[in-house]
């Protein structure tokens, strides 16, 4: 059966050219990238290559880019870092209700080590208040965590005037820009972000690598000791071929990233008229004005979620409850929980997340299959 695949915010497929620029470093330039005869200089040689085509994606310099083991670390690394490299300075934090587990579950870790966070509501577009943010920030609050853009239902959130804020009062400002990069322009000197997590695998590279940008003169203490890799923040020989990869495929989002954000975007919005005239009750979820271009979410009331999805898999469609992280628990998404929505509508919600892949006739088979299926699970009820 032919695979028609929907969820692009779970992981991507890897790109053929990322994957042609890796192979050389499992076959012959193995080398340990700290050993000096020639296949290793050749292997620092790519991965300080790899740096600076990722440092390019979002306009930071390449020494203040980290690598790491995937988004979720990058995430640690960072609210960890900052909070043990502050701790005699203050130990509050402010972050939002609706960031990944990578960000909620740190705070959670600091929380029990003596640390105070607060978590902003949303509206129920899924954005955060400014005005709420600023009545946050007390003397002792030492980072702001703010997602860039929401797994579930894409959500922008506007970083640039969060970031404003936090350099007026010396807060460092990290965004977990994870599903952010390469699907929208990211300039962090411009936009004033102290510090940044991205991912392979959610940009057509591998899954197990990640990045961490951190602007140069924020400190933060490393949370993974032994070798002196990554300027002595992150230990571990690395994952040459991961790097490569995810150099590549930053460089392939920067030069196509206005022609990738129109095609997502035009199937997303094809997707999203073609569902409010076709299926009744039919409510879309998030913002439709601060919108990732490849996201679609959907409650369909009197739908059961999971009945839907399994329906969907039986026809070769992949798409996605809530999140990948909270399927398969039976707890309503924290999200859509977030943004208002009854226990019943976050169990009846349907994400579909757009890639580079997707064509209009595998929209039109969706649609299809997404109607018929719907109709039979309402007359069963
Ligand atoms: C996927 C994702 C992560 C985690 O990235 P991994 O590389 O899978 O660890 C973090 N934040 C957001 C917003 C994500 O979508």
């Amino acid at each position: 059966m032919k695979i028609r695949y929907f969820d692009n915010s779970a992981t991507t497929r890897v790109k053929e050219e990322v994957l042609e620029e890796m192979l050389p470093y499992f076959k012959e330039n193995y080398g340990n990238p700290s050993s000096l005869y020639s296949i290793g200089r050749i292997s620092k040689k790519a991965i300080e290559e790899a740096r600076k085509k990722v440092a390019n994606l979002i306009n930071a310099n390449p020494n203040e880019i980290y690598f790491t083991g995937c988004g979720s670390e990058s995430d640690n690394t960072i609210i960890k870092g900052i909070a043990y490299a502050n701790r005699k300075r203050g130990r509050h934090i402010i972050t939002s209700k609706i960031e990944h587990p990578a960000v909620l579950h740190t705070c959670q870790t600091l929380e029990r080590q003596g640390f105070e966070v607060t978590y902003l509501p949303v509206n129920h577009e899924g954005l955060i208040n400014i005005e709420q943010l600023r009545n946050s920030i007390r003397n002792d609050t030492i980072l702001i965590s703010i997602m860039f853009a929401n797994n579930e239902i894409g959500t922008i959130q506007p970083i640039e005037h969060i970031a404003k804020i936090a350099r007026m009062y010396n807060i460092v400002f990290h965004t977990d820009s994870v599903q952010a990069c390469g699907n929208i322009p990211i300039d962090v000197k411009k936009m004033g972000i102290d510090s940044l997590s991205l991912s392979g695998h959610k940009l057509y590279a591998p899954k197990g690598i990640g990045a961490l940008y951190v602007r140069s003169g924020v400190e933060f203490e490393k949370i993974l000791d032994g070798g002196h890799q990554e300027k002595d923040k992150r230990a571990g020989t690395e994952n040459v071929a991961g790097m490569v990869g995810l150099g590549k495929a930053c460089e392939l989002a920067n030069k196509n990233l206005r022609e990738h954000m129109r095609h997502l975007k035009e199937l997303r919005d094809y997707f999203i008229e073609q569902v409010t005239k076709r299926i009744e009750g039919a409510v879309l979820n998030g913002s439709i004005e601060n919108r990732l271009p490849g996201n679609a979410n959907f409650s369909f009331p009197s739908v059961d979620g999971e009945a839907l999805l399994l329906n969907l898999d039986a026809k070769g469609i992949c798409a996605s409850a809530g999140s990948a992280c909270t399927s398969g628990t039976s707890a309503p998404s924290h999200v859509l929980k977030s943004i208002g929505l009854s226990d019943e509508l976050a169990h009846s919600s349907l994400r579909v997340t757009f890639g580079e892949e997707n064509i209009k006739e595998d929209v039109d088979f969706l649609l299809e299959n997404l109607c018929e299926i719907i109709d039979k699970l309402r007359k069963q009820l």
